[in-house]
């Protein structure tokens, strides 16, 4: 009985059609002061919002999960903040946005550090040989600090690269890419499960 399932959500419309709308956990990590808490805020304001998504009760979700309607298809992302300096244990989401500021090496060392744990993490719990990486998206928040930059582009791309991530810069205070970091993660989200289908 998906009603029992809290990774699909059973919904009924006006017009008595039941939809259901896949649940993915998606992991928010990142030093404290990276702007994880401002990047949800601008996720409540996506303009890629749900269909049955009555915008009104959103603000104050407490729950922080966001509906987005992607190539006709709603999803909800549940964002789960993790705002934490160190990974300790090993946690299991659909996908990991990995946050630091641009303005803050420490904060990129530490981001770095965290896709290292999680691909370690996906070692350990995969028996048989990974075909697909679970989705990390490595995000330079602050892109509006332009004067204050330290950590540049190249250096960052080139990480991620190196550790099979997408990348991506954005600002939460001025809105900008934020939108596209939640359709790409749910992109990525959607990839990764046709694999894993197949
Ligand atoms: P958290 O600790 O990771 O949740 O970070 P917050 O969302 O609380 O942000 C920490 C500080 O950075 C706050 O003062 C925010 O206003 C600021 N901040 C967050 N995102 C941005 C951004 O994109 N640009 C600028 N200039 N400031 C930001």
């Amino acid at each position: 009985d998906d009603d029992d399932n809290p990774l699909v959500e059973r919904i009924q419309t006006e017009d008595g059609r039941v939809h259901d709308i896949h649940v993915y956990q998606v992991y928010l990590l990142g030093m404290s002061g990276t702007g994880k808490c401002s990047l949800i805020r601008q996720f409540k304001t996506t303009e890629y919002r749900g269909i049955y998504d009555y915008s009104s009760s959103v603000e104050d979700d407490p729950d922080n999960t966001v509906s987005i309607m992607l190539d006709g298809v709603e999803s909800r992302l549940h964002i789960i903040n993790m705002d934490i300096d160190h990974l300790k244990s090993s946690v299991a989401g659909d996908a990991y946005v990995v946050v630091y500021s641009i303005t803050d090496r420490h904060s990129f060392q530490t981001a770095l550090q965290f896709i290292k744990s999680i691909r370690d993490n996906e070692l350990v719990y995969n028996q048989s040989p990974i075909k697909r990486h679970v989705p990390i998206i490595l995000v330079g928040n602050k892109s509006d600090l332009v004067r204050k930059r330290s950590v540049t582009k190249e250096a960052a791309r080139h990480a991620a690269f190196k550790n099979e991530c997408k990348f991506i810069e954005t600002s939460a205070a001025i809105n900008d890419k934020v939108d596209d970091l939640l359709a790409g993660t749910l992109k990525q989200i959607r990839i990764n499960e046709q694999f894993r289908n197949e």
